[in-house]
C-alpha cells in the first residue's frame, strides 16, 4: 500500500475539546501520528519551549521564510505571524507518518488548496447548549469572553461543510477512536492507492494461464 503519511487538519469551535482529543490521540498512536508545530513571531508564554509549542521566530526571520516559501500557509493574527513550515510537515509525511495541523479554518482552506489530497476533520461539540456548557464550567474566561467565542462559534460554523467529516466529541475514548478510524479508512481510498492497484492489475495479468 502507499507508504506515504496522510495530511490532516483539525479544526473546531473552542470548546469543543480539540485540545484534548488531540492529545489523547497522540499518546494513544504515537507511532502513527505526527503533530506539525507552527512558526510564530509572538512571544514565548511561561513555560512555552522553542520547537515544542511552536517555533518561536523574529518578525524577520518570519518573513524570510515567506519569502523562501517555507510555509504551507501563513495567517497575521493581532501584530503576530503564524504559519506551518513545510519542511517538516514533508519529511514527517515521507517517513510514512500521518500529520495533523491543528489550525482555523483560513488556514484549513489554504492548506486544502496547496494540498488537494489532506483531509479535513471538524470537531464538534454533541450541541450547542453543551458547547456553552463547556465554556462556562471551564471556569477560565468571563461572560463577556464566553459570548464573543459563542459568536465566533456562529461565524466558524459557515465554513464547516468545507470540512469531509465531522467528530463529534461526546466521550472522549470514543471519539478518539472514531477519528482514528474515519483516517485508517482513508487510507484505503481507492485514489491513494493508485500504484497498488496497478501493480495488483499487473500481477493478475501475470497469474493468466499459469497452472
Ligand atoms: P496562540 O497565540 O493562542 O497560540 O494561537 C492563536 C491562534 O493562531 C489560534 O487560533 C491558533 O489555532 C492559530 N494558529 C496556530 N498556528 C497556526 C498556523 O500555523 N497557521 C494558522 N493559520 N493559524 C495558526
Amino acid at each position: 500500500m502507499n507508504g506515504k503519511g496522510i495530511l490532516i487538519v483539525v479544526s473546531g469551535f473552542s470548546g469543543a475539546g480539540k485540545g484534548t482529543l488531540m492529545k489523547r490521540l497522540l499518546e494513544k498512536y504515537e507511532e502513527t501520528y505526527a503533530l506539525s508545530i507552527s512558526a510564530t513571531t509572538r512571544q514565548p508564554r511561561e513555560g512555552e519551549q522553542d520547537g515544542k509549542e511552536y517555533f518561536f521566530r523574529t518578525k524577520e526571520e518570519f518573513e524570510k521564510m515567506i519569502a523562501k516559501a517555507e510555509l504551507i500557509e501563513y495567517a497575521k493574527y493581532v501584530e503576530n505571524y503564524y504559519g506551518t513550515p513545510k519542511a517538516y510537515v514533508e519529511e514527517q509525511l515521507n517517513s510514512g507518518k500521518d500529520v495533523i495541523l491543528e489550525i482555523e479554518i483560513q488556514g484549513a482552506l489554504k492548506v486544502k488548496k496547496a494540498y488537494p489530497d489532506t483531509l479535513l476533520l471538524f470537531v464538534v461539540p454533541p450541541s450547542a447548549e453543551e458547547l456553552k456548557k463547556r465554556l462556562v464550567e471551564r471556569g477560565t474566561e468571563s461572560m463577556d469572553v464566553i459570548d464573543s467565542r459563542l459568536k465566533r462559534a456562529v461565524e466558524e460554523s459557515d465554513g464547516m461543510e468545507e470540512y469531509d467529516y465531522l467528530v463529534v466529541n461526546d466521550d472522549l475514548e470514543i471519539c478518539v477512536e472514531e477519528m482514528h478510524q474515519i483516517i485508517c479508512s482513508e487510507h484505503l481510498r481507492t485514489r491513494r492507492n493508485g500504484a497498488f492497484i496497478e501493480n495488483l492489475k499487473e500481477e493478475l495479468r501475470g497469474l493468466k494461464g499459469e497452472k
